[in-house]
């Protein structure tokens, strides 16, 4: 039996314990072994609340991960979540002149596939992923969806749409503002493929002739994404709406290479197929592609997403779902004891007064 295994026996109960000896212990106690790191991946599987992080090799707090998005974040959050600053999809989800509000990190592709495993009672859900932003800027307009799925493989594959709304007479002059778009990494308005791509779409809507955009693949990435021009409101105002579909891997371990190709922590000579995070987002049960683009193209129209969503800081978002369920469960137990507490200890206040009053009413009567 692995050393692993009868560590984990011995956990049964004391008798085990004293049988097997304390010994077992010792092939797990040098830090960040093979055998440690197999021995906690077993023990996460029996533990809800918990996850085995690669980095630090130990168990953390699922409730201690903040959500993407920037509500419910929480004050204790986990000792390596600063490690992962230069480790999220940011070049994928910075859509707007300013930093996005949604910062997603390996945890969220872990947590989600850790419920996928085990059960509802662990991890996160996959709604607790969704999140819509828009930034009013001076000169434009910009829109950010992101939806998560668990798709064939089992994976965690992600469809984000990005939305820039400038006023523009012709696509030189939209070309020339909207520095700040891109694709991925490889695919930018710095360089000369997504203007021209931008201009050649600009031209189709312009001249009454739109064709259906083709799904494309950036070959160093592997990032799907199809782009297109539309107007949104009056006749000059255009937007680039570019829409992404990121497989995201297993959530095995934050050493996946089909997340570090997205983080550009690594290069991916992989084989897959162009296409494939597009097909396996979209066959899984869900809004469609359509649904979620008219969705975005109403928040747009006459502004209405200073009605529909929240303001936030420098932004407006919708923020889907609660985060963690041990969280919420936890919440309404904590509020509860909590308002019992006060109200208990308020009840007992007035009722000291009350006997004070009646006693020294009763004093001075005699
Ligand atoms: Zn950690
Ligand atoms: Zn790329």
């Amino acid at each position: 039996m692995d050393p692993e295994d009868v560590g984990c026996l011995s956990l049964c109960n004391h008798s085990l314990l004293e049988t097997l000896g304390r010994d077992v212990w010792r092939p797990l106690c040098p830090e960040s072994t093979y055998t440690q790191k197999q021995f906690l991946t077993r023990l996460e599987r029996d533990i809800p609340t918990h996850f085995f992080c690669h980095t630090c090799s130990a168990l953390h707090l699922g409730e201690q991960v903040n959500p993407p998005g920037p509500k419910y974040f929480v004050h204790k959050k986990i000792p390596c979540d600063d490690q992962y600053l230069v480790d999220n999809l940011s070049v994928i989800t910075d859509a707007h002149p300013r930093e996005s509000a949604y910062r997603f990190i390996y945890f969220h592709v872990k947590l989600a596939m850790k419920r996928h495993y085990y059960g509802p009672e662990h991890g996160i859900s996959t709604e607790s992923l969704f999140f819509t932003e828009v930034h009013d800027n001076i000169s434009n307009t910009t829109l950010l969806s992101a939806e998560a799925r668990i798709c064939e493989g089992p994976r965690l594959c992600m469809r984000f749409q990005t939305w820039a709304v400038a006023y523009a007479p012709d696509a030189e002059a939209f070309v020339a503002e909207p520095k700040f778009l891109s694709v991925c990494e490889h695919i930018n308005m710095k360089g000369d493929v997504l203007p021209q791509m931008v201009k050649l779409a600009f031209g189709k809507l312009k001249s009454g002739t739109p064709v259906a955009p083709k799904t494309l693949t950036c070959e160093s990435c592997y990032v799907d994404y199809q782009l297109e021009m539309k107007q949104v409101g009056s006749p000059d105002n255009f937007s680039l709406v570019i829409t992404k579909w990121l497989d995201l891997g297993a959530g095995l371990t934050a050493m996946d290479k089909k997340w570090l190709r997205y983080t550009f922590r690594t290069t991916f000579y992989g084989t897959q197929q162009p296409g494939i995070a597009m097909a396996l987002f979209e066959s899984a049960p869900g809004p469609s592609l359509d649904s979620i683009t008219q969705t975005n193209n109403s928040y747009l129209v006459g502004d209405r997403y200073k009605v529909l969503m929240e303001r936030w800081a420098w932004c407006y978002i919708k923020q889907y779902g609660k985060w963690s369920t041990a969280m919420k469960r936890r919440t309404a137990v904590h509020y509860f004891l909590r308002s019992g507490i006060i109200l208990g200890f308020i009840v007992g206040m007035i009722c000291v007064i009350v006997i004070t009053v009646i006693d020294n009413k009763r004093k001075r009567d005699s």
